[in-house]
């Protein structure tokens, strides 16, 4: 399969604290690959690294075969190729919906106006939040500030979708609207890659679950095999806990 994203020998260090050590990760096209782990392992530093929010200490970060630390003229273009959803949604809050999903792409991308609207309208409707476009987003639920969120990331039509814990700071009645949407983007074909602690959502929709652990990947795999069969006793551990 085609490695979108190959990352050799990632290491991310804050000060004397090594947070990431020598980490060989990739994704390939149409993969969908869930990030496991507790709390402190660098699952958010290895996506903000992915995403060049955080420089990597040492290592590789092969986009469609280049090496985009090499060059600074490929940074922009890549992080253009990335989506991001965060756990607090970031939006902006002075902006309506509509607004949200058009910033970007008119900044970023270059696009008119009546462009951008037309391809934000298209991943409101995508995420159900064509009927909010003129909402500010205090006046939304959090389960409808992340869909938002989704539908600006995907207006950018990003090649990849980093996630990073997109239902963690939501109500439980809402977790399930938001994993809805993901996993018909995930049926759709879309790359994604999403640090989560819902073990169903990554049982039944990644392709392949990635364990971290202190730092490193300790294990990898299959749904299957990582949730029925883990080899590792740290993973062990770590499902015995939150399952
Ligand atoms: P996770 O997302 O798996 O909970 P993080 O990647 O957020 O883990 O954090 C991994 C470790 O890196 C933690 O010990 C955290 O305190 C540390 N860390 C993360 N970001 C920074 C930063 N900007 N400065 C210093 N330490 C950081
Ligand atoms: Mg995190």
């Amino acid at each position: 399969m085609e490695k979108v994203i190959d990352i050799q020998h990632l290491n991310k260090s804050f000060g004397s604290h090594e947070v990431l050590k020598d980490v060989d990760f990739s994704v390939s096209k149409g993969e969908v690959v869930c990030i496991i782990g507790s709390s402190g392992s660098g699952k958010s530093t290895l996506l903000r690294c992915v995403n060049l929010l955080e420089k990597p200490s040492g290592g590789k970060i092969m986009y469609n075969g280049v090496d985009i630390l090499s060059d600074t003229h490929n940074i922009y273009s890549y992080r253009t190729k990335l989506g991001m959803v965060f756990q607090q949604f970031n939006l902006f809050n002075n902006h309506n919906v509509l607004s949200n999903c058009i910033v970007g792409q008119m900044t970023v991308l270059k696009r008119s106006r009546e462009e951008a609207e037309t391809i934000a309208m298209k991943y409101l409707r995508l995420v159900g939040m064509d009927q909010y476009v003129n909402a500010k987003p205090k006046q939304l639920s959090g389960g409808q500030k992340q869909r938002v969120a989704i539908a600006r990331a995907l207006s950018m039509e990003p090649d990849v979708m980093l996630f990073d814990e997109p239902t963690s700071a939501l109500d439980p009645e809402m977790v399930g609207e938001v994993l809805k949407v993901m996993k018909e983007l995930a049926e759709s074909g879309l790359t994604m890659l999403v640090v989560t602690h819902e073990m169903g959502f990554a049982k039944e929709v990644a392709d392949r679950v990635v364990f971290m652990d202190k730092g490193v990947i300790a294990e990898e795999g299959t749904p299957e095999q990582i949730f029925n069969n883990p080899k590792e006793e740290r993973t062990r551990a770590f499902l015995s806990r939150v399952l």
